[in-house]
């Protein structure tokens, strides 16, 4: 395994770290398989994975209950005495908090569930800018200088799903936040703060862990045949894997990349590649081909919407960057599950169901678009309810 320094932190870091939220299960998402995931977890750590991701909801029944992986995980580390090889991160849901005693209650949950006096990373889960707001007004700042004096955090950061001016604010407003948590693969360059955002935290010596690099296993499964195509075209032969991983390994400002893997298979396969993998080592060509790869899938996008926002805000609330941003993913990758786990992160009253199709919006957009009628697609294809459990 190969180990980066995990930015201000000092911590060594092994490049691939295990993402806790897709570990094998029964028919149901909190029925954890505990006999395979032993299996894989101590085979990833004892081939040296240092770093363990979990947080409060993986492994819920519903989309904003607690979950099932850190009591899981408590005892899994415990029983096999693991907890002093790895470093443990979770995260604060951000979605429960309504004052500091949430705060306070839940992270006291995690330590009694995950059997442990300290964590070795702790995040405000799925920062955006409105949960920054209601943090800044809940005075999260004492709550986390609490947690830093008081030894029961080691590290402090922010598992960011905010543009990159946020990023900016978020780190001006609190400068103890010593990592964060972003997602980038090689679709998602410019998505949300994408890699301006790694690279502006790297710049500032913020540790950088990315999540999704196969955008949910979509970039390694059901390739369609032109892409296959041009892969196969490449100077160095790689398989999709290796090119997803690589893409992100290849830059000096990703620390660590989280891989929520669920069979052991994974699990091997991806520590080979991470074994073998090296800073620059893809060719310029082959920095290109990746490029032409993204594009062919955005070929695949619903419509053209460029997240501009000129047509915000709606003066009924709904966000139709953020609705039409889900769906042309849904689209592009033909994962309408993985995109619906973020449709239905978005507010409720900004969805798409929202529209009253008044059509004040429609002038307003540079490309054109029939936004009331995309957003009923929208509608149509997400639902009202979040079915995916
Ligand atoms: S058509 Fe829908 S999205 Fe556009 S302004 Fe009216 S309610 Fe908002
Ligand atoms: S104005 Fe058009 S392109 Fe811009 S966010 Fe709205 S729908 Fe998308």
């Amino acid at each position: 395994m190969k180990y980066r320094t995990l930015g201000k932190t000092g911590e060594k870091v092994s490049i691939l770290g295990f993402g806790a939220m897709r570990l094998p299960h029964f028919k149901a998402n909190d029925q954890i398989d505990i006999e395979k995931s032993d299996e894989i977890l101590s085979y990833g750590i004892e081939n040296g994975i240092n770093l363990i991701d979990t947080a409060y909801s993986y492994h819920a029944s519903n989309l904003a209950g607690k979950g099932k992986c850190e009591e899981y995980l408590g005892n899994f580390l415990y029983e096999n005495s693991y907890r002093d090889e790895v470093l443990l991160s979770t995260k604060l849901p951000s979605w429960l908090i309504k004052s500091k005693k949430d705060m306070e209650n839940i992270f006291k949950s995690q330590l009694k569930d995950l059997k442990t006096d300290f964590i070795d990373l702790y995040m405000l889960h799925s920062l955006n800018k409105d949960y920054w707001k209601m943090y800044r007004e809940l005075n999260v700042f004492e709550f986390m200088d609490e947690l830093l004096s008081s030894g029961k955090v080691k590290h402090i950061g922010f598992s960011s799903h905010t543009e990159m001016d946020w990023i900016v604010d978020i780190l001006d407003d609190y400068d103890k936040f010593e990592f964060a948590l972003s997602q980038l693969n090689y679709l998602d360059e410019r998505y949300q703060s994408g890699r301006e955002g790694v690279e502006y935290l790297s710049s500032n010596n913020l540790g950088t862990m990315i999540m999704e690099p196969l955008r949910g296993g979509r970039l390694v499964q059901n390739i369609p045949q032109d892409i296959v195509d041009l892969w196969d075209s490449a100077e160095e032969k790689r398989t999709p894997l290796e090119w997803a991983f690589q893409y992100l390994w290849n830059m000096k400002e990703v620390n660590t990349v989280l891989s929520g893997m669920n069979s052991l298979n994974q699990v091997k396969e991806n520590i080979e590649i991470a074994n073998k993998s090296e800073i620059n080592s893809i060719s310029e060509n082959d920095l290109e081909l990746i490029k032409e790869v993204a594009w062919e899938y955005k070929q695949r996008k619903a419509n053209d919407c460029t997240g501009c926002q000129y047509c915000m805000p709606c003066p009924h609330g709904v966000d139709v960057a953020g609705c039409f941003r889900e769906y042309n993913v849904a689209k592009m990758l033909n994962n309408p599950a993985g995109s619906a786990m973020h449709y239905f992160s978005l507010e409720s009253g900004t969805r798409a169901d929202s529209c009253l199709h008044c059509d004040d919006c429609l002038y307003h957009c540079p490309q054109m678009i029939h936004i009331s009628e995309d957003l009923k697609k929208v509608e149509e294809f997400f639902g009202k309810k979040y079915t995916y459990f």
